[in-house]
């Protein structure tokens, strides 16, 4: 990949930033309820919306304009993290429209990782749209790049790795509906490289979310009734592999 198209993505991160922390803001709520748009301090207007929808990012600062409520990361984290990962992607992943696949998936695993962390949720607003998407690119790809070997891959990959996670719902209490769902749109890139990296990422996630725990437990802060979200080590498991495969 050139130095050009490593530029284009970092810009591109720090560009979308700001709407990652918007989303995340918008959708980082216990239940399944219409996006947020007042502060939860003083219920200011943080989020406008104009014609073609949310126009105006919450504020840049993380904290509402007039209580100083926190609402978001401190400054520049997520833009920040958005522009490094686009970054490393653009330098290890190629052709460009499965980058834009994997781009797609790392914006939105930066939004799902973030909602996830505190509420547990992986909200359908963001999974559904990231999944067309993704979807889309990857069949184009596969398609203009005579690549149809990974593109079976990777649609194999990402039902296997959605029936995989589905049957663990089925016999463990711990996870959701949501992780399934996350399972799929990871299975989809991580088989477009191959049935290798598809199991590295599943398990790294998993070993990722096992050493958290035993973090814990050893510190002496594990409780019995404790769950912990299970998308943020799946989303690390999935990009530490993809970055290294790809
Ligand atoms: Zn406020």
């Amino acid at each position: 990949m050139t130095t050009i198209t490593v530029a284009v993505a970092v810009a591109v991160g720090l560009l979308v930033g700001p709407w990652l922390r918007t989303a995340i803001f918008a959708k980082r709520l216990p239940r399944c309820d219409p996006a947020r748009r007042h502060c939860p301090g003083c219920s200011r207007l943080v989020l406008a919306s104009g014609p073609f929808g949310i126009v105006a990012p919450v504020a840049l600062s993380g904290r509402c304009p007039s209580c100083r409520w926190r609402i978001g990361a401190p400054p520049a984290v997520i833009e920040v993290v958005s522009a490094g990962l686009l970054g490393l992607l653009a330098l290890r992943v190629h052709p460009l429209l499965v980058l834009a696949a994997l781009g797609v998936v790392g914006a939105a695993g930066i939004v799902l990782g973030s909602i996830d962390a505190t509420t547990r949720r992986l909200p359908d607003a963001i999974l559904a749209p990231t999944l067309v998407v993704v979807v889309s690119l990857l069949v184009v790809a596969g398609i203009a790049d005579h690549r149809p070997a990974h593109l079976i891959g990777a649609l194999i990959g990402g039902a296997a790795a959605f029936a995989g996670y589905s049957l663990l719902v089925l016999v463990t209490a711990g996870l959701g509906f949501g992780d399934c769902k996350l399972a799929g749109l990871l299975g989809l890139v991580l088989g477009w490289f191959g049935w290798e990296p598809l199991i590295a990422g599943v398990t790294l996630g998993f070993l990722l979310a096992a050493l958290y725990l035993l973090t814990r437990l050893l510190a002496g802060r594990f409780s019995r009734s404790e769950r912990i979200a299970l998308g943020p080590f799946m989303l690390v498991g999935a990009f530490a592999v993809l970055l290294v495969a790809a």
